[in-house]
């Protein structure tokens, strides 16, 4: 049952006077519905392994299935149908800064051809989801940081994901406010179904709220399964 595949991925980046190997042999499932943390250093191949997911970054070598579709195979048209339905919440949000909370959500809905009334009614809704509903006509700069991943959580569920890729979403956030987005993404995943990879150097991240963990080294993975056997438990 498994929603994501990736089958011997290698990938490189050239450089005018070097090779650098950012992945090297990957081989990871992910069954739907779950939450999927990957965890390592700095520069050990997070952020190109979760780019790999939706093809923001093409492999090297090696294939990357999705409901058991090769991705690596399909036209760039298609490619893009796929991407719309692969959320994304990224470490600074990445808010429009000239929108209102509001058009910042139905920003993606309009992307997709999605009627005016239409996206208006379904990002209020999204924004009642992630309780900001006393909010939506404020500007980004108005709101807290925590609130600010709200309104980015909120955007990267505009089209109806199966899948939410989470990049280091609680990085920029304090302890107290990190555990309510956790929260929020646990929520998400249990009452949506929708299956949750995320990218983290917290392991206060991976204990809360993964089920499964891929620690990854060197562009290689060190240690995979479920969290409770991969962390012995204080
Ligand atoms: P992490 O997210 O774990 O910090 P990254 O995936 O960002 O790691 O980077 C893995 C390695 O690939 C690092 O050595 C990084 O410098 C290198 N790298 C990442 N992106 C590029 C790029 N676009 N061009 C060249 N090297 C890159
Ligand atoms: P409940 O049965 O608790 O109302 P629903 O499955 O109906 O839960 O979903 C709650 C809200 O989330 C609804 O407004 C719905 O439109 C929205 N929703 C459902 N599935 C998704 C999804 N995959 N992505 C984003 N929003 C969704």
């Amino acid at each position: 049952n498994a929603l994501i595949r990736l089958e011997n991925i290698h990938k490189t980046y050239t450089t005018k006077d070097k090779t650098l190997h950012a992945l090297s042999g990957i081989d990871l499932q992910i069954e739907k519905g779950k939450i999927f943390g990957i965890i390592g250093r700095s520069g050990a191949g997070k952020s190109t392994l979760i780019r790999m997911l939706n093809l923001l970054e093409k492999p090297t070598q090696g294939r990357v299935f999705i409901n058991e579709r090769d991705i690596t195979a399909i036209s760039e048209a298609e490619l893009r149908k796929v991407r719309q339905k692969i959320g994304m919440v990224f470490q600074h949000f990445n808010l429009l800064t000239s929108r209102t909370v509001l058009d910042n959500v139905c920003f993606p809905l309009r992307l997709a051809g999605m009627p005016k009334k239409e996206r208006h009614d379904r990002a209020i809704e999204l924004l009642s989801l992630v309780g900001l509903t006393d909010h939506i006509h404020k500007y980004p700069r108005q709101l807290s940081g925590g609130q600010q991943q709200r309104v980015g959580i909120a955007r990267a569920l505009a089209n109806k994901p199966e899948l939410l890729l989470c990049d280091e979403a609680t990085s920029a956030l304090d302890p107290e406010t990190t555990q309510s987005i956790l929260g929020l993404l646990a929520d998400i995943n249990k009452r949506l179904g929708i299956t949750i990879v995320l990218i983290t150097h917290g392991m206060d991240v991976i204990r809360s709220i993964c089920d499964q963990v891929a620690i990854i080294d060197g562009g290689k993975i060190a240690e995979m399964g479920e969290v409770l056997d991969v962390f012995l438990h204080p």
